[in-house]
């Protein structure tokens, strides 16, 4: 974004701020003076900000440059600007905004960076070698919970070179109205998960028989052509199983055939365009935009210009930045896409009669950030400086390489699920809070924001971005520990935190159809 500035232990992003975050890992007395000579009148907590000048009522507060609230009051020099003095703005209104404005940075391809991998016979790469088990409906979810278990105890000990299995249990497939027109999300996103590259083009779709969810429906179009290999539709229902040891019997026998193809399976040197890396963001606060994000922005430029695929997400977290994305999208064609997903939710939004200060958590708030403004302007450090060569909508896949903006909803486990509909192979999760999110299905590799949490949660985070808030680190270096990190990560050569102690959260979709 911009040339930061440390002032002592708080942190002034743009010149044209008249507010300041405090870094310091305890916050500031009332007394502390900053370096631009601004004396603090209040104590001021860790992440939380500093009026640099005397503001008046309605008086424009400007952080990043941009304007994110106005003074509900007169608000003097040296006063902590705690969220209810800041009225929030209006939404950049979508009718008149630059769209492919932007001369695109020129950068200079990098070469030569790679990885271990699992190359697939659709050309993807796999980070990981796992048996996923597709679901039509809920209600087989306890028989694949325990056969998943029964492969794990009973058949993975044979098949070495299989990391995993995973049931790919959801919510959905009945009591739903499946011919909504909103049902598509749901629906294509289960669809394309099983085509995530992590599953190795092996299609085992198990259903009851009775669902709105025809199962058929879960078959990728690979397995006509012979790229993926599918094996029979299972259907609970079906009346030559009698009984639950016959329906698990069936089960194991259809998930071995698969297994004996993923154990063929070997990491191979693949070029780091091959990736296809997921960004995220959960438990935000002040430090987000200053540290972790701007790091992970740097990463994903290097991604890019490796050749690359990096997505960014969050619609509600990029609404209020948007005059700053439409800029940077390569053609008219993709801002109006880019437009489209912020009306799309606008008017989500507005059918369940909520509007966009529904984010910003408890949580961001005591972590400094006064509402979403602030928050998204921070966000949207995550996706660096690149064009943005194409948009996706909920569900879709990823189509080109480059940055896409895939649009979801912010919550943490939905976004994920739907990037790894998108194909991902890994995902670079932010945090200042803190979360212990993570999938079975591919790496997340999470980034604190600050080093109080990478301390105090040493085992949960895998990279600390602290060190940029107090000068230790520069952006650049930070960025380029991370992409090193995904390489490893991407490559088996290191496991994430959350991978070595076995967290993992549950596939949550995205279904803004109505059920029944
Ligand atoms: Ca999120």
């Amino acid at each position: 974004m911009n040339t930061e500035h440390v002032i002592g232990l708080s942190i002034k992003v743009h010149e044209q701020d008249n507010v300041a975050v405090v870094v310091s890992a305890k916050g500031l007395r009332a007394g502390s003076r900053l370096q631009d000579g601004t004396l603090l009148v209040d104590d001021v907590a860790h992440g939380h900000k500093v009026a640099l000048v005397d503001l008046s009522a309605n008086d424009e507060i400007v952080r990043y440059g941009e304007v994110i609230g106005y003074a509900q009051q007169a608000i003097g020099r040296g006063r902590w600007i705690d969220e209810s003095l800041v009225r929030m703005p209006q939404a950049p209104a979508m009718g008149d905004l630059p769209i492919a404005t932007r001369q695109a940075p020129v950068f200079e391809p990098l070469t030569g960076r790679t990885f271990e991998g699992y190359r697939n016979a659709d050309g993807s790469v796999g980070t990981k070698n796992i048996l996923g088990i597709t679901t039509s409906v809920q209600c087989v979810a306890g028989v694949i919970n325990h056969l998943a278990q029964r492969i794990r105890q009973e058949l993975l000990p044979k098949y070495p070179q299989v990391d995993d299995v995973v049931a790919l249990n959801h919510s959905y497939g009945c009591g739903v109205a499946i011919d909504a027109p909103a049902a598509i999300i749901p629906i294509r996103t289960l669809q394309n998960i099983t085509r995530n590259p992590n599953f190795g083009g092996e299609v085992m779709v198990v259903g009851l028989g009775c669902e709105k969810l025809d199962p058929q429906r879960l078959i990728p179009p690979e397995c006509a052509t012979g790229i993926a290999a599918c094996s029979p539709i299972l259907t609970l229902q079906d009346t030559v199983l009698t009984g639950f040891n016959a329906m698990i019997a069936a089960l194991l026998k259809t998930a071995e055939e698969h297994l004996v193809r993923l154990n063929q399976r070997h990491r191979e040197t693949c070029p780091a365009s091959d990736l296809v890396i997921g960004l995220q963001c959960g438990g935000s606060d002040a430090l987000s935009g200053l540290t972790a994000n701007p790091a992970v922005g740097y990463a994903a430029d290097l991604i890019v210009r490796a050749g690359g695929s990096v997505m960014f997400s969050e619609v509600t977290e990029v609404r209020d930045a948007i005059h700053l994305l439409t800029p940077r999208v390569i053609d008219e064609s993709v801002g109006q896409a880019l437009l489209q997903e912020m009306i799309w939710y606008d008017r989500y939004l507005q059918l369940g009669e909520a509007d966009r200060s529904a984010n910003t958590t408890p949580g961001n708030k005591q972590g400094g950030l006064a509402n979403i403004v602030e928050k998204a302007l921070g966000s949207i450090a995550k996706s660096g400086t690149s064009a943005i060569v194409d948009v996706i909508g909920p569900g879709e896949r990823i189509r080109r390489k480059g940055l896409t903006f895939a649009a979801t909803p912010a919550s943490d486990f939905i976004c994920g699920t739907l990037q790894l509909a998108a194909g991902m192979n890994l995902e670079v999760f932010t945090t200042g809070r803190g979360t212990p999110y993570s999938l079975a299905m591919a790496p997340v590799i999470k980034v604190a924001t600050n080093s109080t949490l990478a301390n105090r949660w040493h085992d949960l985070i895998d990279l600390d971005a602290g060190p940029i808030a107090t000068g230790e680190k520069n952006i650049a270096e930070v960025g380029e520990d991370l992409f090193a990190l995904i390489l490893d990560v991407a490559s088996g050569r290191k496991q994430t935190c959350a991978d070595r102690l076995g967290l993992h959260n549950d596939l949550v979709l995205f279904n803004p159809a109505p059920v029944t």
